[in-house]
């Protein structure tokens, strides 16, 4: 069931929109805006995390800069702002604003994923720059738990919830559920956000925490939420999307989402590839290698040979973790890569 098509590596193309070896387009583009964070979420930050130092961070016109290459020569068509946490970045709204420019040739989307911490006082100037999309973690909805599970306030991301759909920014939560951490949270979680009406999605833990907690029995797969779900609502499973969450519809009206990253892995169709902050290329999350950006971009590369280095890199992109299961060692983890 994991196995891939694996055809031959050949030489990368030299133009058309970006694939891989093994007949991948790419459309989507995260990009990473800072390694820092205001939270410290146990799936992801190490216990002390080093951030990288300033010099080292894509400065915002060097963002713009690869982003337009990747809309104009490379076909990508979705740009998703992470980090670390965005919103630390004081030019967050004025990067949107700067990538909204970019709808002209070809950007369709601009979307960010933000623990919400700081998003209330900024949420209309965002929709305002650009912002189409958020997707919001919040891994509890009591203030003990969510406090055990980040170190941070529950209350501010409430707020940043309500004026993002306020300011008609499109709103997804993202939980992280964790055996022996949070999985009672599964119903809470459901009841409130199928109250609120606004989309929750449960994603299972990952192997790319930074202090090493990760353990194959500590993922609550789809169907252990599933089964936590179904002893109070009705479960309709609903056709698959482009989308790497699978869909349920709950009593015939609430929409839940589930990505089952670990137990149903989708890197056959996996259509994204990642910045990071200090410009490197990873072609997945669980990749070993990279390819370095910002050296050439500060050495006065030009647009060609940006685009044929990206190219190069993502055409030999790995088959993903369908291909790997068990724990990886990477160099990088979630805060300094973006989710
Ligand atoms: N700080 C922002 C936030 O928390 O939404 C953006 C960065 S965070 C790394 C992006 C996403 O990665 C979040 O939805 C978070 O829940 C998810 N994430 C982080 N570590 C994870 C892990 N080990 N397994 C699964 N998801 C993880
Ligand atoms: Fe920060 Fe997001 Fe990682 Fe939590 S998941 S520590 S909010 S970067």
């Amino acid at each position: 069931m994991n196995q891939l098509y694996v055809p031959a590596l050949d030489a990368a193309p030299r133009e058309g929109a970006l694939r891989d070896a093994r007949g991948r387009h790419k459309r989507k583009l995260r990009v990473s805006l800072t390694d820092r964070c205001n939270l410290q979420c146990l799936y992801c930050m190490p216990e002390h995390p080093k951030w990288l130092p300033r010099e080292q961070i894509l400065r915002r016109d060097e963002l713009v800069r690869l982003v337009r290459l990747f809309v104009t020569e490379l076909g990508i068509r979705e740009v998703r702002l992470t980090g670390g946490e965005p919103l630390l970045r004081r030019d967050a709204v004025e990067i949107v604003g700067a990538l909204n420019d970019l709808r002209s040739i070809g950007l369709e989307r601009i979307a960010m994923t933000s623990n919400a911490v700081r998003l209330a006082p900024v949420a209309g100037a965002l929709r305002q720059a650009g912002l189409d999309d958020l997707n919001i973690s919040i891994d509890s909805i009591t203030p003990e738990r969510f406090h055990a599970m980040t170190r941070g306030q529950v209350a501010p991301v409430l707020e940043g919830i309500a004026a993002a759909r306020a300011a008609g920014i499109g709103v997804k939560l993202n939980s992280v559920v964790i055996r022996g951490y949070n999985e009672d949270e599964v119903l809470p979680l459901v009841r409130w956000a199928a109250g609120q009406d606004v989309s929750l999605r449960f994603i299972e833990f990952m192997p790319l925490d930074g202090r090493g907690l990760w353990t194959r029995d500590k993922v609550i797969t789809e169907a252990e939420i599933l089964e936590q779900v179904g002893r109070e609502f009705g479960i309709e499973r609903l056709p698959r999307t482009a989308e790497p969450a699978e869909y349920f519809r709950l009593d015939g009206r609430y929409r839940l989402g589930i990505i089952p990253t670990i137990s149903r892995p989708f890197c056959s169709t996996c259509d994204r590839v990642r910045l990071s902050a200090t410009g490197e290329l990873y072609s997945c999350l669980f990749s070993e290698a990279c390819r370095d950006l910002k050296a050439p971009l500060r050495s006065g590369a030009d647009d060609a040979r940006l685009a044929q280095l990206v190219r190069g890199h993502v055409w030999h992109k790995e088959a993903g973790y369908a291909a790997r299961p068990g724990y990886v060692e990477r160099p990088i983890t979630m805060h300094h890569l973006g989710g």
